[in-house]
């Protein structure tokens, strides 16, 4: 039997959880939940200057919005420093790592030396101590610790989204795995945290593959075999571009204020580069049963907010209306609305979703419901005349006793309209315009029963509705 799956998601706190990271988050999560297996959430927070707490926060808020659920951690990075000087202490015992004393302006010499010479600029190996034999350590100078990485042969795995993918050692530095202060470096923690979490399947961003030669060596060094790579492609813009703040660069967490649905978006980032024949709407469970990494696109996927949209409209025809109601509560109120003054949240909602693609696109097509409008008067002008004016005024005394209901008003409506010689949206357009103060809305008949007799009757009548000759 395969070990048990154990992933990770390893963000830097550095910044927002953007729809690139996002991606990477779901990709990992689902793996974990496709397999049952572990998923555990590492914060990588070692450089100091560039992580926040607030980073941290937004990154956990992003995640408990996608419903990104962790079963082990957040292990935090700075929370280990004893357990790596631990390791690169025992790595100096073994050999595996040395002192190097190399000063920073020597290193900038011999990087130049080599540039001049048209060479890939690289750590020459002088304190290794087959080189540093009999040399004493300069005063003064507090050493780095360096991985003593092989010389020859090559580092190679089978990339499950990028195929096999190969470096030369001699490639490889012997990357610094400890500055002089004794603080271990980026590459280094990875590795000891991915062996002691006992991480089997790392999915990440590519733009970590020119680490991953570097990291499989440190394993092997240490005696672990390194886990399953899976490096997944950039997430681009609209325009095929880097995603900027325009288009997809912002936190995860705009979307849920823009009045997108966690649902919508996994689905949408789901299909940021993976696919499953041709279904396009899915579930969150669904796409954990279908997710593998075999189906990942190895080439870039673009942002598309059309598609967004789309997918969003159709997870807010999938939930039930009182559910959906519940989702849309919030943006009623932010909207500045007092719910109790008008239609439950879960009748808007079945009356508005097959009309709009967000929930602020509904709290504010709802507004009319919870609070007067004041319709614009070119609109009112142009749309009462003097042949409906008096079949409003006739439907303004029948709905005083009408039974409150769709077809009694559905039925009332047509009979005006017939009486009057008048064609039914001679009717239904200008009532639009006086209750919802638009001439799009939803089916009449629902809008004034979820409106209710008395704010009907009110805004039928508004002052500047009469016709003037
Ligand atoms: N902390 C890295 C990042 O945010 C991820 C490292 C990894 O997954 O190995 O890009």
């Amino acid at each position: 039997m395969p070990a048990p799956v154990r992933i990770r998601f390893a963000p830097s706190p550095t910044g927002f959880l953007h729809l690139g990271g996002a991606r990477t988050a779901l990709f990992a999560w689902a793996y974990a939940r496709h397999f049952q297996g572990t998923f555990v959430l590492r914060i990588e927070d070692t450089d100091r200057e560039r992580s926040t707490q607030v980073a941290t926060q937004a990154i956990l808020d992003s995640m408990a919005w996608l419903g990104l659920d962790y079963d082990e951690g957040p292990f935090y990075q700075m929370e280990r420093m004893p357990r790596y000087r631990e390791v690169v202490a025992d790595m100096l015992a073994r050999g595996l790592a040395y002192r190097c004393y190399m000063s920073t302006e020597e290193l900038d010499a011999l990087r130049e030396a080599q540039m001049a010479r048209g060479e890939k600029p690289r750590y020459d190996g002088r304190w290794r101590p087959e080189n540093a034999a009999g040399k004493a350590p300069p005063a003064g100078v507090v050493p780095v610790i360096r991985f003593r990485n092989p010389d020859s042969g090559t580092v190679a795995w089978d990339d499950r989204v990028k195929g096999r993918i190969e470096f030369a050692n001699t490639e490889l530095d012997d990357l610094v795995i400890a500055r002089p202060d004794g603080t271990p470096t980026y590459n280094f923690c990875v590795v000891v945290d991915d062996i002691d979490m006992r991480i089997t399947h790392v999915i990440r961003g590519d733009d970590h593959v020119n680490n991953t030669p570097r990291q499989i060596n440190i394993f092997r060094a240490l005696g672990y075999e390194p886990p399953v790579f899976a490096h997944v492609p950039t997430v681009l813009g609209e325009d095929g571009q880097k995603l900027s703040k325009r288009h997809g660069a912002v936190s995860v967490t705009e979307y849920d204020v823009a009045g997108y649905l966690p649902e919508a978006m996994i689905n949408f980032l789901a299909r940021l580069g993976w696919a499953h024949g041709n279904d396009e709407v899915f579930s969150p469970q669904e796409f954990c049963d279908w997710f593998d990494l075999d189906a990942i696109s190895p080439s870039p996927s673009r942002f598309n907010t059309d598609k967004l949209r789309w997918l969003n409209q159709e997870h807010m025809k999938r939930l039930p209306s009182e559910e959906l109601g519940w989702r849309l509560l919030p943006f009623l109120e932010k909207e500045g609305l007092d719910v109790a003054t008008g239609p439950t949240p879960g009748a808007v909602a079945e009356l508005f979703r097959e009309r709009v693609a967000t929930l602020i696109e509904m709290a504010q097509a709802a507004r009319f419901f919870y609070t007067d409008i004041t319709p614009d008067a070119a609109l009112v002008a142009e749309q009462i005349q003097p042949a409906n004016r008096a079949a409003l005024d006739e439907l303004h005394k029948v709905f005083e006793t009408l039974p409150w209901n769709r077809e009694s008003l559905n039925a009332a409506l047509k009979n005006a309209a017939q009486r009057h010689g008048l064609k039914p949206p001679q009717i239904m357009m200008p009532i639009r315009a006086l209750v919802a103060g638009t001439l799009s809305t939803p089916a009449i008949d629902a809008v004034l029963t979820l409106l209710g007799r008395e704010k009907t009757r009110a805004r039928m009548q508004r002052p500047g509705s009469e016709v003037v000759d």
